[in-house]
């Protein structure tokens, strides 16, 4: 496959500054009080529909409804990686964002995904995630689910197997860690199990090994139908435009898209009012584990 994007390396400041605006307040209510294990866990797997109920915003696209992943069902979805994908019917999306957290620009595609009532997956950097785990434990607890990318985002094709395997588990553990705390996260040691067992390899860069591997621990391997090509370099209205052009053409599908990114940032109020507009839904992503109830009742209609 052709994929070779241009991620900036993680921790270069100097190329990310070019990206970074200034950091916008929070306009929804993480709180301290929602730091417990117990109501973490809930805000984070328990969509419910009395959230859905809950958006304050009349004119909000929302989220349309819940679709559980079970790995076993769906190993492995992405049409631009895989012959699979997800069941999404005509005109429904979902929103992922890679890469992240990254404090300037995360809140605010945080605070557009909550003007809209819309709820994404963040496949998340171990190594941001260890240098901000409250924004990690924000993305959760906004409901958002939280999955993993790597801890260092590297090429898996150019590593040893060992030392690829190590930095997908670090990866998990790191993420693990700022969700839960370090009680229940020993770097390396039952990390193979994570709360969300989704996962995304950087650059879609995978190996036949590390497939088999993380088919046997139960963890999906997602992939994207179409993306904004938003590591390229550009204009926020020139993102909008690349992106909804390829949405008509592929009227459905798993949307990639990159966080840290500014101009992603800067489009996305702009992109949901567009799908609100143009009457795609949003479908919102758990895993098959997650212990909801309500979450049942909001299936297709
Ligand atoms: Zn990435």
């Amino acid at each position: 496959m052709s994929y070779r994007c241009t991620h900036y390396p993680i921790g270069n400041t100097e190329r990310n500054a070019k990206y970074e605006r200034p950091r916008m307040s929070p306009g929804f209510g993480f709180t301290k009080a929602l730091g417990t294990l117990a109501a973490l866990a809930f805000t984070s797997m328990a969509w419910t529909a009395a959230q859905a109920a809950d958006c304050p915003y009349q004119d909000a696209l929302g989220t349309s409804r819940v679709l559980r992943v079970d790995a076993a069902t769906f190993p492995r979805v992405g049409l631009k990686s895989f012959p699979q994908t997800l069941p999404l019917a005509d005109r429904e999306v979902v929103l992922t964002f890679d890469d992240g957290p990254w404090r300037g620009t995360t809140p605010k595609v945080l605070a557009a995904l909550g003007r809209e009532c819309v709820l994404a997956t963040f496949f998340l950097i171990g190594k941001s995630a260890a240098a901000q785990p409250e924004l990690v434990r924000r993305i959760a607890a906004a409901g958002h689910t939280v999955a993993h990318h790597t801890w260092s985002h590297p090429n898996i094709k150019q590593m040893k197997p060992e030392a690829a395997t190590a930095d997908i588990d670090r990866g998990i553990a790191a993420v693990e860690k700022a969700l839960h705390g370090a009680a229940t996260a020993t770097p390396g040691i039952a990390m193979s199990t994570p709360t969300t067992p989704f996962f995304r390899y950087p650059y879609f860069e995978m190996t036949p090994a590390t497939l088999d591997l993380l088919q046997k621990r139960g963890i999906a391997v997602f992939g994207a139908d179409l993306w904004a090509s938003d590591w390229e370099p550009m204009k926020p209205a020139q993102q909008l435009k690349l992106l909804t052009e390829r949405l008509q053409i592929a009227r459905k599908g798993i949307i990639l898209l990159h966080d840290p990114k500014a101009q992603t940032a800067a489009m996305l109020p702009a992109f949901l009012r567009y799908l609100r507009h143009n009457h795609y839904r949003v479908v919102h992503l758990v895993p098959a584990a997650a212990p909801t109830s309500a979450a049942t009742s909001q299936g297709p209609k």
